[in-house]
């Protein structure tokens, strides 16, 4: 089970991969929670402060330093059963580099959701730092106000939640998604090996449905 979760920040792309990693017993390699670590690292590197900026200000981090960080991640022992791309690839750099160094893809799954329900939806997400448990105040709250359900521990709003930084986010996944999608659908076309099936679905309705819906697909492959 190797794949590709595609999805708006705010789609539910987060929930639902962790939902995936659980049931299908494959990592889930998030290329933000990999960034959003080293940010919360202590180094005081030339690379943090780059990662770091790029990130406030919404836009995508280099090429050569998200590939780099991602075939290390693959090599690990946890992957050989399969993982979950979350965030990555983006470019069609990217998704070129991982093929070139024989990563294969099986499927690609796309949540969707329009952007005006999207800009709705992230003013309320919350998140639990820690664990990567993600909240909704409308619409996933935690028990307790404010508090991660298993922990009592305080959720926080991400820096690159606000409405400006996510208009803009949303016109470069627009953007990249197209890159993406056009370069696998490429590889179909041609017969190239290792063109992974591609399913779109519906981001609009309950988790939990969205989580069957998602599953219902994924068994039956
Ligand atoms: P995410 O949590 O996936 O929405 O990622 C948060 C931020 O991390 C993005 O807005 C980018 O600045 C950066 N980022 C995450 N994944 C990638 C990637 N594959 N390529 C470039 N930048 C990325």
């Amino acid at each position: 089970m190797r794949l590709i979760i595609l999805g708006a920040p705010g789609s539910g792309k987060g929930t639902q991969a962790m939902f995936i990693k659980k049931k299908f017993h494959i990592p889930q390699i998030s290329t933000g929670e990999i960034l959003r670590d080293i940010i919360k690292s202590d180094n005081k590197n030339y690379l943090k402060t780059r990662i770091s900026n790029d990130i406030k200000k919404g836009n995508l981090i280099s090429d050569d330093i998200i590939i780099d960080l991602v075939i290390n991640r693959l090599k690990c022992s946890d992957c050989i059963n399969g993982y979950l791309l979350d965030g990555f690839p983006r470019t069609l750099s990217q998704a070129h580099a991982i093929k070139e160094a024989g990563i294969v893809i099986d499927y690609i799954l796309e949540i969707y959701v329009s952007d005006s329900e999207i800009i709705e939806r992230i003013s309320g997400r919350r998140i639990h730092i820690a664990s990567g448990r993600i909240y909704h105040n409308k619409f996933n709250p935690p028990k307790i106000n404010g508090r991660d359900d298993f922990t009592g521990e305080l959720l926080i709003q991400r820096d690159d939640d606000t409405i400006e930084t996510i208009r803009n986010r949303l016109s470069i996944y627009h953007k990249q998604k197209k890159i993406l999608l056009d370069y696998y659908k490429n590889l179909k076309t041609f017969k190239i090996f290792g063109f992974p099936r591609y399913y779109k679905i519906s981001g609009s309705f309950s988790i939990d449905k969205v989580r069957n819906n998602i599953f219902s697909i994924l068994v039956k492959k």
